[in-house]
């Protein structure tokens, strides 16, 4: 994969990344039940069992864009994915990259970079890296006539409630106006001038998302975290571009809708509905005149303008953990994947 060039130009891009097992599963004594096969195929082996108990492994292939094993980095799996898409920001469209996975499969490991204990490198996460290319971008001799005003803005969407990452947790209202503009009334979008500005504000959001949590009850695993870095031109109020970056909820909260706290199972709702409702706006995004369920959820409402447009790119990162613990959810996550990629 590393002497590949990154030569994507599909408006949509599905990808899976697998993470090696962690020291908890190793002590579980847990096996790794996902074999990537080559750089767009992998296999799930299945554990099931004979109705007289013998064990046997059912192997399931699944194909995607690329598929990312547990000894690719942060860089490898960025180049592959987002950053094909920086370019278009520059020529007048939205591009958009999600993390998708069950909680603990390495989504906010993806998007904001990699853990040393509790602190995390936001240079190496796809915020950071894209930052860092939108700069370069800007800083080439051919842009520089162009005159771009840069900023960042960074929101959580926690069922229908938004809250403003870069301001305390404010929360936020979301209005549409009579032609369906969407707008997230107050949110602070930070002018950006240089790669360490944005850093810094990924560091402060991501300490926002999680501040007041325990690891056991992790609330972020419940909310959506959207970095968006947007671009105008000198003198204009019109987005030229904008760059969305989604750290989604773990998609096995959409299954706590059976669960006996009332609260869990409507937050559970609202991420499922959130999830089928993300699947079909990206979906359509590959078929010209296919309606836009955008209005489904908070989520595809805030990122309405990122669904349409011929221009428009969107890139998904399915993440899943490789033990034989998660197989269930592993198979939820890559046939989600799939659907999305499905024609
Ligand atoms: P999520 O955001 O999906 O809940 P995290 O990104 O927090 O999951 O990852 C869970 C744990 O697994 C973290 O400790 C993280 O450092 C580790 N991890 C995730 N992906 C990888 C990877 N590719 N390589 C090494 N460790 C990883
Ligand atoms: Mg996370």
């Amino acid at each position: 994969l590393r002497e590949h060039d990154a030569v994507i130009e599909n408006q949509i891009t599905v990808c899976v990344r697998k993470r090696p097992l962690n020291e908890k599963e190793d002590r579980r004594k847990e096996v790794d039940v996902i074999t990537v096969n080559t750089r767009n195929q992998l296999i799930v082996h299945e554990p099931k069992h004979k109705v007289d108990l013998t064990k046997y492994l059912e192997n399931q292939h699944f194909r995607f864009d690329y598929v990312f094993d547990e000894t690719c980095t942060n860089d490898i799996v960025y180049k592959f994915t987002a950053r094909p898409l920086v370019k278009t920001i520059f020529e007048g469209g939205m591009a958009t990259c999600f993390a998708y996975g069950q909680t603990g499969s390495g989504k906010t490991h993806t998007m904001g970079g990699e853990f040393k204990g509790r602190q995390q490198n936001f240079k190496n996460g796809i915020y950071g890296l894209v930052a860092m290319d939108v700069f370069k971008y800007l800083n080439c001799p051919k842009q520089s006539k162009m005159n771009y005003i840069v900023s960042a803005s960074f929101f959580e969407i926690y069922g229908k409630l938004v809250f403003d990452l870069l301001a305390k947790k404010q929360r936020l209202r979301v209005l549409e106006d009579g032609k369906q503009q969407v707008q997230v009334v107050g949110l602070t979008e930070k002018i950006v001038t240089k790669v360490e500005d944005v850093l810094e504000l990924i560091q402060k959001g991501s300490l926002e998302r999680t501040s007041g949590q325990t690891s056991a009850n992790s609330n972020s695993s419940r909310s959506h975290a959207v970095f968006q870095i947007i671009l105008r031109k000198a003198g204009s109020r019109n987005v030229e571009g904008k760059f969305s970056l989604i750290d989604l909820a773990g998609n096995e909260r959409g299954a706590d809708n059976n669960k006996s706290n009332r609260q869990t199972r409507i937050e559970g709702a609202d991420i499922n509905k959130s999830l089928l409702a993300l699947k079909e706006c990206i979906r359509a995004l590959g078929r010209r005149g296919a309606h836009l369920p955008f209005r489904g959820s908070k989520l595809t409402q805030v990122l309405r303008d990122s669904f349409i447009g011929e221009k428009s790119r969107t890139c998904m990162i399915a993440l899943i953990s490789p033990g034989n613990y998660s197989v269930d959810h592993s198979l939820n996550t890559l046939r989600y994947a799939d659907r999305v990629k499905e024609l």
